[in-house]
Order: C-alpha cells, then structure tokens, then sequence
C-alpha cells in the first residue's frame, strides 16, 4: 500500500510517553512528536489547510505564488505543499532564524528574503510589511498569513486535537504548548475542550513578548516587548489565531531554561527537538505543584533538532551567551591537552640528577616545573622560581644534586575533579598537581594549563 505523495504523510504523529526529565513529576507526562511529520514540524498541518482554504476561495490559482512571512517551519510545510501542488514560494523571514532554516527552505525551491528582527511590526521594513507588500507586488501572488489566517486553527482543530483525544483514549488532563500564532493551542485546544471542559490549556510564552500580560490583563503593552532568543513562540503582535478565553494560562519560560530544556530531552529522552519543546517543556515542571498523579500531560514538540546545530546543539554558541553551566573535570583538561599535542607524557627527573639537568630540561622541553623522582616515586618538584633563586644566591652549585632544592611534590587529584576547584590546590609553591588517567597514566596540570582553560 502506497500513498499518493508526500502531503499525505502529514499528521498521524506519535505520543511518547516522557520518562527522565519528568521524573520528578507524578503525573503522566506525554510528547506529541510533530517533527515526525514530512517537514520535520507541526506547521506542515496548518500550511496544507491554508493553501487548500485559498484554493477554495479562488485566491491561489494554478501556477500561482505563495508569499509567507515565516521563521521557517511554515515555510517548510507551504514549499512542500508548493512543490506538489504546483505553487511558487516567496518567503519572508527574521535574521534571528537559524542559517538552517534559510538553507532547507531554499532547498525546496523557495525563494528567501531576510528583513531585520528589530524593528517595529509597522516599520515598512518588518518581515510583516515586507510579506504584505511583496504579494501585493507579485502576480498571482496570495498572502497566506499564518497569523490571522484562521484556517491556521482550524487544522489543528481537524486534525491535531482528534489525535490527541484518540491517543489519550480521553484522559487528557492538560495541553502544554509552546504559543506563537497561537493555531496549534487554540486549535487542539479547543477541540479538546469540547469532549471536556475541564481539560486545562497552558501556553509556553517567552520573555520579551507581550502574550501573557495581554491574556492577563487585557493590556497589549510595548514595554513587554524586547528582543529574545527563543525561536517559534512568543509575539509583538496579537494574532488573530490565539484565542485568548480559551487559553487557561500563559507562563512564561527564559530563553536559557528553554534551551537547556531542549538539549536535555534530546539527550535524556533521545526525542530529537527543537527550542519551543524545552520551553514547553519549562511550563510543566515550572507548574509542577498544580498536578495531579492521576493526570495526563501532553506536551506538543513542534519541531526537530536538526533546524537547531550550528545554534543551540552547539556547545560554543551556547557558552558564548552564558547558557552552559557546563565545568571542564581534571580529566576534561587532560584530553584537550593530549588532542592539541603529541600524547604527552609526563616529564620528570632522578633525585640524583644535577641542578644543571633540570635546567637544561626544563630548557629543551619548554617547561617550567618538573616532579622529581626517586626511582619510581615522586618524592618532590622543582619549578623554574626555584632553580632561579637557588643560582642566584649560590653561583657555583649548579652541578649539586637536585634534590637538594626541590620542594614538595606536587599533590595528586582526582581526574573527576571539577578544575574550578584547582585554584586551592595551586598555592604559591605549588605550581601543578598531579592526576591519573583511568589506565593509571601520571599526567601534570600546571597553573598555565589552568589559565588557558578558563581563558
Ligand atoms: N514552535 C515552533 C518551533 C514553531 O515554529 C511555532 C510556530 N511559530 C510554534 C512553536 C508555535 O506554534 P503556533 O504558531 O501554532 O502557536
């Protein structure tokens, strides 16, 4: 059995039961996983809807344009749509999306322009005006407006809200769902609440867009809105799509929470996902204390990981804007060593061996401090202050043993230890410490090593 093209994969997602990063969470706690779905995200659904709406009314005509403002998964669902059914595409997007996304989407034939996310929705340079303009400007062109297009919702209300009835067999108990144009909560959601009022809808906003205070208060109020980095959800504007009344409760998660969220049920649960599932995934454990062990908790992950690597899959972007707690062990340091040299072996020198040998290995080998031996024993430790010091006083006693200045040996750590802690190690004299790898290899840390690494 075979199916007519690719659309018609669209939906029919799986729920995954959620096991690691919940376990601290009685209830049960499931994953609709929309990244399953043939653009990799939830929004194939609605842009399918759209563009069969527009069909209908006559606006889209054999041959014609869709123009889409669009982060990106949106797109992804339209040019799919566009490449079977026969549509250009003209998309509009932030350059705070990721370079992926722009790629993937040109990939499938679109075409991409990038307008600056900084500005006001009205300022005629806003990916907002610039979709406008351009399907006024292009021939056959149809604006699909994801944002207050409510045939957006209305997907979501056909199909995403029945499968998750079906799939809860009924015991749904909460929606947990990252909010943007709001199609997918008030969609689902309102499908849902029908079979049962009593099914709560929980919105995953960010800070610096303006949904929660507007659901609270009734205010929409510009000093909300600032720049974030969190890609999918939040708003500067009030789509047409949320409906509000419906809505239960909007919280907000920060854009680190959001992120380490995500990269943590990658990791835990080897559910590969987008940024807004973490930040979904924040609103339930940051409102943990209002479930029940009895309740079902399903959690949309709109989209898949892949969208994310040069951003938040990559460890030095992460770092770089302070969201990685992550401390480098002795161990750690030890293989950045090993990989940007030669294996490195640990240098040392007999107790016997002239003050002049030290020198002269410290000299060759370009190093600053030696453990000194007896036998197979390390019994101290010259550094270079030492020997300095010693000559400078006493000319003549370079060819004395070096034991006779060597201080004492340097200590031995464990390679678990996290390097922040090295700094009560490295007093004064003690210029390194010692540790072993898991084969029992001696190796040296020294106070240089220690400033590299944290520089
Ligand atoms: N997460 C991601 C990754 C998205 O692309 C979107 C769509 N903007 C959302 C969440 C929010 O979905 P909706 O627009 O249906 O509220």
């Amino acid at each position: 059995m075979w199916l007519n093209n690719i659309l018609e994969t669209i939906g029919n997602t799986p729920l995954v039961k959620l096991n690691r990063v919940t376990a601290d969470i009685e209830a049960t706690v499931l994953a609709k996983i929309e990244s399953f779905n043939p653009g990799n995200s939830i929004k194939d659904r609605m842009a399918l809807k759209m563009v069969e709406a527009a069909e209908k009314s006559g606006a889209l005509k054999p041959g014609g344009t869709i123009v889409e403002g669009t982060s990106g998964n949106t797109g992804m669902g339209l040019a799919l749509a566009g490449i079977v059914k026969g549509y250009k595409c003209v998309f509009v997007t932030t350059d705070k999306q990721s370079k992926e996304k722009v790629d993937i989407l040109k990939a499938v034939g679109a075409e991409v322009i990038v307008c600056p996310t900084n500005v006001e929705p009205e300022d005629p340079r806003s990916y907002y005006s610039v979709s406008r303009r351009l399907s006024t400007e292009i021939p056959g062109a149809v604006y699909m407006n994801q944002y207050d297009n409510l045939a957006n919702r209305e997907a979501h209300y056909e199909s995403t809200g029945p499968e998750l009835w079906a799939q809860t067999e009924g015991k749904i108990t909460h929606l947990v769902v990252g909010t943007g144009t709001g199609g997918t909560l008030s969609g689902a959601g309102k499908y849902l609440k029908e079979q049962n009022p009593d099914i709560k809808l929980w919105a995953a906003d960010t800070y610096g867009s303006a949904l929660k205070k507007y659901h609270e208060t009734g205010i929409f109020d510009k000093a909300e809105i600032y720049p974030y980095i969190t890609e999918g959800i939040g708003e500067d504007i009030l789509p047409a799509n949320i409906d509000f009344k419906l809505i239960d409760h909007f919280e907000k998660v920060t854009d680190k929470d959001g992120l380490v969220l995500a990269r943590k049920i990658t990791k835990e649960e080897g559910i590969l996902v987008g940024n807004s599932a973490g930040s979904a995934l924040g609103v339930v454990l940051q409102l943990k204390h209002l479930l029940k062990p009895t309740d079902v908790v399903v959690i949309i992950f709109h989209d898949h990981a892949s969208r994310y690597v040069a951003k938040m899959y990559n460890d030095d972007w992460m770092r770089e804007r302070g969201f990685l707690d992550d401390s480098l062990s002795v161990g750690d340091l030890v293989r950045q060593k090993s990989s940007s040299k030669a294996p490195v072996e640990l240098v040392t020198i007999q107790s016997t061996a002239t003050i002049q040998e030290g020198i002269q290995l410290m000299k060759q080998r370009n190093i600053s401090q030696i453990p000194v031996m007896n036998g197979q024993e390390i019994v101290g430790s010259v550094n270079e202050n030492q020997v300095l010091s010693h000559l400078l006083d006493n000319p003549q006693s370079r060819e004395e043993p070096i034991e006779s200045i060597m201080g004492s040996a340097f200590p031995e750590v464990a390679s678990t230890l996290d390097i922040k802690k090295l700094p009560a190690f490295l007093k004064e004299e003690t210029s390194a410490v010692l540790t072993r790898d898991s084969l029992g290899q001696q190796h040296i840390i020294t106070k240089f090593d220690l400033v590299q690494a944290l520089s």
